[in-house]
């Protein structure tokens, strides 16, 4: 007997759950792609873009996914032979990383390990040691989702600030942006990447770049960019092939239209606060069971936890378990463990993440907190009590 009758729930860390809204803006036949409501759209789009992202200056789009933002960031300020330094506190950090080396930057990494922030004071140092001023940029991930880790982006600045150093920040945002508080102007970030399908809401295929006008000034002094990935006539299009280089992603800017529609509807400071109370109940529960059993938060401080999703450890079998479990009796899909690989456990199946990021509520929260008590129950897994009690109290509060 099972119960995955119903409707599906898809509770990892992006692609995010779609609202009805979302698919239903997309539902239409093609529209004109050379005058008419579209272009009238994305003239729209683009400074509530900013404002999701807290910016006054550039915000670009492109089709691609988060990847794609990845290298369209660097290929615009960066090129071969050029060194940044890699802020990692997990594998998203890690993969900046790789991406940058891939188009001949140099990287020099700077790791934190996978449970805990960076630390401004060795960023500072690293900084001040480069005399000769080789390091153009700093790539740190504002969430890492693989470990779910959240870095404080204005100690980050202040930490760049401190060392005289004239780097660009370069933040990426995928998991964060729609989830957790990100203001790209009052912390001083040059460059934030994002995508669609996370808090965004939106299917994958949307990457965002968004830039300040020191950024700018260094693409201007780049020898060249490649016509695709140069943000410079998508952030100020002459005419309107111009924003995407090409087709525009017809679809998806009608999806992007009616999620920006409902951020707003919500406000971003209520949505921010929404996650929040959210990741605290999840937090609350997680904490409740793992005093009494195998279950562990990853991020031990929550204040360096990320709101959006939640990496846990729960070592095998029970990993595999548990994510089976919920998917094939409750009909929920937890996220699987992405980049924590040991010794003893060379695939990292022994963790797992829940994403809560975008069009998530208390009922969802509660339902996925449910159906793992319900497979801890079924799997015998030993675990502490009171979990569920926990978790609403959180959300009564
Ligand atoms: C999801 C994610 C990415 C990768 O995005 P893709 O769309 O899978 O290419 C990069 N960084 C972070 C922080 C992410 O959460």
């Amino acid at each position: 007997m099972t119960y995955h009758g119903g409707r599906e729930y898809l509770a990892i860390p992006g692609p995010s759950v779609m609202p009805e809204a979302v698919l239903r803006a997309m539902h239409r036949a093609s529209p004109n792609i050379y005058e008419g409501e579209l272009i009238d759209m994305v003239a729209g789009i683009i400074p509530d873009l900013k404002r999701v992202a807290g910016t006054e200056h550039n915000a670009t789009i492109y089709i691609g996914n988060g990847h794609g933002a990845w290298e369209a960031a660097l290929a615009n300020v960066v090129g071969e032979g050029d060194h940044v330094l890699g802020l990692y506190n997990g594998r998203f950090g890690v993969g900046w990383g790789e991406m940058a080396e891939g188009v001949g930057v140099v990287v020099e990494p700077l790791d934190f390990g996978m449970k805990t922030p960076v630390d401004g004071a060795r960023l500072e140092a690293a900084l001040r040691a480069d005399t000769s001023g080789r390091i153009k940029a700093v790539l740190c991930t504002h969430v890492d989702t693989s470990t779910s880790v959240k870095n404080d982006i204005s100690e980050v600045r202040a930490a760049i600030d401190a060392s005289g150093h004239d780097a660009l920040l370069m933040v990426d945002c995928i998991a964060s942006m729609g989830c957790d508080r990100f203001e790209m102007d009052a912390w001083g970030v040059d460059v934030a990447v994002a995508a669609s399908q996370k808090g965004l809401m939106v299917p994958p295929g949307l990457g965002f770049v968004f830039f300040s006008e020191k950024a700018a000034a260094r693409r201007a002094k780049m020898p060249r960019v490649s016509r695709y990935w140069d943000w410079t006539p998508r952030a100020n299009p002459e005419f309107f092939y111009q924003y995407f280089a090409g087709t525009a992603p017809t679809h998806h800017l009608y999806g992007l239209r009616a999620s920006l529609d409902m951020l707003y509807a919500e406000g971003m400071e209520q949505v921010w606060a929404r996650h929040e109370k959210l990741a605290g109940a999840i937090w609350t529960a997680c904490e409740a069971w793992s005093s009494g059993g195998p279950l562990a938060l990853n991020v031990p401080d929550p204040k360096h936890r990320s709101c959006a999703v939640t990496a846990l450890h729960i070592g095998l079998p029970h990993g595999v378990n548990l994510r089976q479990w919920c998917e094939q009796n409750a009909g929920i899909t937890l996220g699987i463990g992405l980049g924590m690989a040991t010794e003893e456990d060379p695939k990292g199946q022994g963790f797992f993440r829940i994403g809560h990021m975008g069009h998530v509520n208390a009922q969802m929260v509660m339902g996925t907190l449910g159906s793992m008590e319900a497979a801890f129950a079924a799997l015998d897994v030993p675990r502490g009590t009171g979990a569920l009690d926990a978790a609403a109290k959180e959300l009564a509060r």
